[in-house]
């Protein structure tokens, strides 16, 4: 059982991260972004509420979050344990989570501006299989199409400049403050983000409990 709670900045790896550790050790994965992406792709009356917030690079509202995130946590699914991937990204959120489970561990992943604006705004996705790609760090085989299926690859709209300047001063105001509330309770580990994604796993590894 390991209950886990990745924090840090837009663009810092949490998604990459999370996926990774929750595959190792069997964990359930819940990535808000992702749950909230998925409901804008479908149009549901949660999704199309959410969609303007999230291309202007803002937080959703605290309930709309919450009502997506609180059945899978509830889920059978979860009962080996989770890896929250972007929430809780305020106090408010935070306070809802600690009602709902205690945690076990809060890895906070670390990178300057410069770096995280660097990796947004060269960011691309399969709009099919949501695969990520980088234009220098990681470009696909064939310029603008997916490795995979071969789908056009595309932007993020909230990884667009004006966006990713709202996104980093939301995190700093609103979400950056829970270092110092998880470090209160002595559940803040701190994990440098820059290397390869396996430096920053094994990292990873070594700060959780075996
Ligand atoms: P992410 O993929 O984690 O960067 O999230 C993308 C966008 O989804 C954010 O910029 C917010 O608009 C929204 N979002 C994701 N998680 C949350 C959350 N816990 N609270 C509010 N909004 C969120």
């Amino acid at each position: 059982m390991l209950r886990v709670v990745f924090l840090g900045p837009p663009g810092v790896g949490k998604g990459t991260q999370a996926a990774r550790l929750a595959a190792e050790r069997h964990l359930v994965h819940l990535s808000t972004g992702d749950l909230l992406r998925a409901a804008v792709a479908a149009a549901t009356p949660l999704g199309r509420e959410a969609d303007g917030y999230m291309r202007a690079g803002r937080l959703v509202p605290d309930d709309l979050v919450q009502r997506i995130l609180a059945e899978r946590l509830a889920a059978p699914e979860a009962g080996n344990g989770f890896v929250l991937d972007g929430y809780p990204r305020n106090p408010a959120q935070a306070a809802r989570l600690e009602a709902m489970t205690p945690l076990d561990a809060v890895l906070l992943l670390e990178l300057p501006d410069a770096v995280l604006i660097e990796r947004l705004s060269g960011r691309r996705v399969c709009p099919t299989c949501h695969a990520v790609y980088h234009i220098t760090d990681r470009p696909p085989r064939i310029a603008g199409r997916c490795d995979r299926d071969g789908t056009e690859l595309v932007q993020r709209p909230d990884d667009r400049p004006e966006a990713i300047a709202t996104r980093l001063a939301v995190y700093t105001e609103q979400t950056a403050p829970l270092r110092d509330h998880y470090g209160a309770r002595g559940l803040l580990r701190a994990i440098p983000a820059d290397g390869s994604p396996d430096q920053v796993a094994a990292r990873i590894r070594a700060s959780l409990p075996g």
